[in-house]
C-alpha cells in the first residue's frame, strides 16, 4: 500500500500548484478522476491575469503571484507564461465612483492603474459606443497567461521532486484517523483513501477538488463550507473583416456584466453569467449564448454571424467570495484549497506558498511575505464555523 505524507485530491492548477510546492516537504500524491487533470475549471478558463480583479484576498494573492509568474525558475516552463494584455473596466455614465473605489483599493500595489478619459478608452478600443463610456480604468500590466504551461510546469516540476500523479483515479471512500480505536485496521494517525482500485494512506488529506470540494469533505466526515459552483459561458469568433484587433486590451464593463478581448486572431466573448449549479462537467447554454452576443452588439455594434467555438464551465465560491485555504476547524488534518472563483489560475502561485508555509514551515517569500501573513486569517475555513 502506498502512503504519502500529503495527499491531494484534484490535479487542476491548484492541486498542481500545491503539489510542486509541498514536494520538497514530504512524499507527496495527486489523485484526479479524469484522463486530463485540467478538463475542468483550469482547461476552461479565460486565462487572463487582472491584478484588480475580485475583492481584497483575490487581489492580493495575484500582486503576491505576479513575480512567480513574470519570472519562472530555469527549466520550469519553455517560454513566457505572461503576454501583456491590458484591462479597460468601463464605466457608463454615473458609474465613475465604482471605478475610484477599486483604484483607491487597489492603485497601491498596481503600478500604472488609473482613470482614463473617454477619448483614451475609444482609442485602446474603437467600436465601443461612445454614449455608453464615461471614463475606464485602465490596467496595462494587465497580461494574458499561458495557462497550459503554467498547469504542466506545475505537475512536471512536482513529478521531478518525487510527486505522484494518479490520472483516471476518482476519491471514492474515505477512512478517517481515528486515534485511540484498537479496532481499526489502518495506523491510526493516517487517513486510508479508496479510489478506484487503489488503497493509499496518508497524513494529510488536501482537498482540491474545485466544484466538488463539498462532496470531498462529506466524503471524509468534515462538515462542508458551503461551496457554491456557477457555471460560465465562452465563446469566440471571427472578427469583422478589416479591424485590427489584436492590440485591444480586455474590455469589461463596471459591473461586469460580460467581457471579450483578443484570442489568437479571433474574439473571446462572455456574458459573465453566474448560474449556480452542482458539480458536472457544465455545458454552454443558448440563452447564454444569446445574452453575451446581444450584450457585445449594444457595447460595439459588433454582430458575429458565426462562432468559432463555445464552451463553460465551474467557478466555485464560499459563501463570502474569499478563498478557503486552511485546516479544516473540525479535522486538523483536513486541509482546504478550494473557493477560487474566477482567480484561481492568477493566485496559484500564492495559493502554492501560502499552503506549503501552513503545512510544511515554508518560508513565504520576502517580497509578499507581510501581505500573505495578513491574508491567513483572512482565509482560513474556521470563519464557517
Ligand atoms: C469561464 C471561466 C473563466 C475563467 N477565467 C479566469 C481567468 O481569466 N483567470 C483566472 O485566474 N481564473 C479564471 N477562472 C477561474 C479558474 O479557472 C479556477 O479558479 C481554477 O481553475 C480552479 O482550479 P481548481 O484546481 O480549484 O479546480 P479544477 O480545475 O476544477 O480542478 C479540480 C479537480 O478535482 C478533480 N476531482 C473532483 N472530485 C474528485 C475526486 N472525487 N477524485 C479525484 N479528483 C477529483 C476534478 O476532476 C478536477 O480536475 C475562470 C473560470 C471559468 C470557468
Amino acid at each position: 500500500m502506498a502512503r504519502y505524507d500529503f495527499l491531494i485530491v484534484g490535479g487542476g492548477i491548484v492541486g498542481a500548484a500545491i503539489a510542486y510546492r509541498l514536494a520538497p516537504h514530504g512524499r507527496v500524491a495527486i489523485l484526479e478522476k479524469e484522463a486530463q487533470p485540467g478538463y475542468h475549471a483550469t482547461g476552461r478558463s479565460t486565462a487572463t491575469f487582472v491584478e484588480s480583479y475580485g475583492g481584497q484576498a483575490a487581489h492580493l494573492l495575484t500582486v503576491a503571484s505576479r513575480g512567480f509568474l513574470e519570472s519562472p525558475p530555469a527549466g520550469f516552463c519553455d517560454g513566457a507564461l505572461l503576454a501583456r494584455r491590458g484591462n479597460l473596466r468601463f464605466a457608463r455614465p454615473g458609474q465613475r465612483e465604482q471605478l475610484a473605489q477599486t483604484l483607491a483599493a487597489c492603485g497601491q500595489r498596481i503600478p500604472d492603474l488609473a482613470i482614463i478619459s473617454q477619448q483614451d478608452a475609444l482609442a485602446l478600443c474603437p467600436p465601443l459606443r461612445p454614449e455608453l463610456v464615461d471614463c475606464a480604468l485602465y490596467e496595462p500590466r494587465a497580461a494574458d497567461m499561458d495557462v497550459h504551461a503554467i498547469h504542466q510546469g506545475y505537475l512536471r516540476a512536482a513529478r521531478a521532486q518525487g510527486a505522484d500523479i494518479y490520472t483516471e483515479t476518482p476519491l471514492e471512500h474515505i477512512e478517517r484517523p481515528t486515534e485511540g480505536n484498537p479496532g481499526r485496521r489502518q495506523d491510526a494517525r493516517h487517513w486510508r483513501i479508496h479510489a478506484k482500485d487503489r488503497v493509499i494512506e496518508a497524513r494529510w488529506l488536501i482537498n482540491a477538488a474545485g466544484a466538488w470540494a463539498d462532496n470531498i469533505a462529506r466524503l471524509a466526515g468534515v462538515r462542508p463550507l458551503g461551496i457554491t459552483p456557477k457555471r460560465r459561458t465562452v465563446v469566440t469568433f471571427t472578427p469583422p473583416a478589416g479591424g485590427a484587433i489584436d492590440h485591444w486590451p480586455l474590455v469589461r464593463d463596471a459591473d461586469e456584466s460580460f467581457y471579450f478581448k483578443p484570442f489568437g486572431g479571433d474574439i473571446l466573448l462572455t456574458p459573465a453569467d453566474e448560474t449556480p449549479l452542482a458539480p458536472c462537467d457544465a455545458q454552454p447554454e443558448e440563452i447564454d449564448i444569446a445574452i453575451a452576443l446581444a450584450r457585445m452588439q449594444a457595447a460595439t455594434g459588433i454582430a458575429p454571424s458565426h462562432l468559432a467555438s463555445r464552451w463553460a464551465g465551474l467557478r466555485s465560491f464560499t459563501r463570502d467570495e474569499r478563498p478557503a485555504i486552511g485546516r479544516a476547524a473540525d479535522e486538523p488534518y483536513f486541509f482546504w484549497a478550494a473557493g477560487l472563483g474566477g482567480y484561481g489560475i492568477q493566485t496559484s502561485p500564492a495559493i502554492g506558498f501560502m499552503t506549503a508555509h501552513l503545512l510544511a514551515d515554508a518560508p513565504l517569500p520576502t517580497a509578499v511575505e507581510a501581505d500573505l501573513t495578513a491574508l491567513i486569517p483572512d482565509l482560513a475555513p474556521a470563519r464557517f464555523s
